[in-house]
């Protein structure tokens, strides 16, 4: 069973200086856990000088019958979907998609929650990168982070999950979605809105000289510098516009980043 000084050890040996991080996480993945979320959340906070976690609500949205093309999305087809939306309040809890860490972290004391009713980031110690996000620009916290000389860790996930490549396709100028969310008084034009994550991975080997890796358990901890990240992902994606995108044939938003991509629409 893994303790708080296997993950202390584990963090310490990536030798990040306490430098602060943004956080993706399965529990899973590294098997018995003493003290199970918030013994991680402890070991993150004590190894980082703040902690910046994405806490996002995708049952909020909702799609119009009709709206700009070239969008990643079937107008009309989300009727159900739509009928079971629900309003963004503060503390709605995160899409259990992300896992149990969001969750844990949102209620760790002096913990701060952005207002994006899709995005919303959760960090600690981390205020003026929270501050940082508008509607349309809803990956800014990560932006400042960077400036920070902020890490990306992975704990026991791959790059698809990793948003901060989000950020950094946004900086190389790939187009971005609009989407809708329903709010209590209002349906807010959420902008900014990022392509589909499914072919982070095809990123891995470019990033092999700046990551760090260490093995924990069943799992491993894999922490990648926000800087490097932006200017491989930016290389990479002014080599190759179309870098990146998934293989699925159906995925509707990276279909509609080929089309734009060869200025259909
Ligand atoms: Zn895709």
């Amino acid at each position: 069973m893994l303790t708080f000084g296997d993950f202390k050890s584990a963090l310490g040996g990536l030798d990040l200086d306490n430098r602060p991080a943004i956080v993706h996480v399965s529990l899973k993945s590294f098997g018995a856990v003493q003290g199970g979320a918030e013994m991680v959340v402890q070991a993150l906070l004590s190894s980082h000088s703040g902690l910046l976690v994405p806490t996002f609500t995708y049952k909020t949205m909702v799609t119009p019958e009709v709206g700009p093309p070239n969008n990643g999305l079937t107008y009309g087809s989300y009727r159900d979907l739509n009928r079971m939306a629900e309003p963004f309040y503060p503390d709605m809890p995160a899409d259990p998609l992300m896992g149990v860490l969001p969750e844990t972290i949102r209620h760790f004391p002096g913990a701060k929650r952005t207002a994006h009713p899709i995005l919303s980031f959760v960090g600690i110690s981390l205020e003026v990168a929270l501050h940082s996000q508008t509607i349309l620009n809803p990956f800014a916290p990560i932006g400042v982070l960077a400036d920070m000389d902020g890490w990306v860790l992975l704990l026991g996930v791959d790059y698809t999950v990793n948003t901060s490549i989000h950020y950094a396709e946004r900086l190389a100028g790939r187009p971005q979605f609009v989407r809708w969310a329903l709010t209590r008084d209002r349906v807010v034009e959420c902008r900014g809105f990022p392509g589909c994550s499914d072919g982070f991975e095809i990123i891995r080997p470019e990033l092999e000289p700046y990551a760090r890796r260490v093995a924990l358990g069943d799992s491993f901890i894999e922490a990648i510098p926000l800087k490097g990240l932006f200017q491989v992902v930016e290389t990479r994606l002014k080599e190759n516009p179309l870098a990146l995108l998934c293989q699925r044939e159906d995925c509707e938003r990276c279909n509609a980043m080929r089309d734009l991509a060869v200025g259909v629409g």
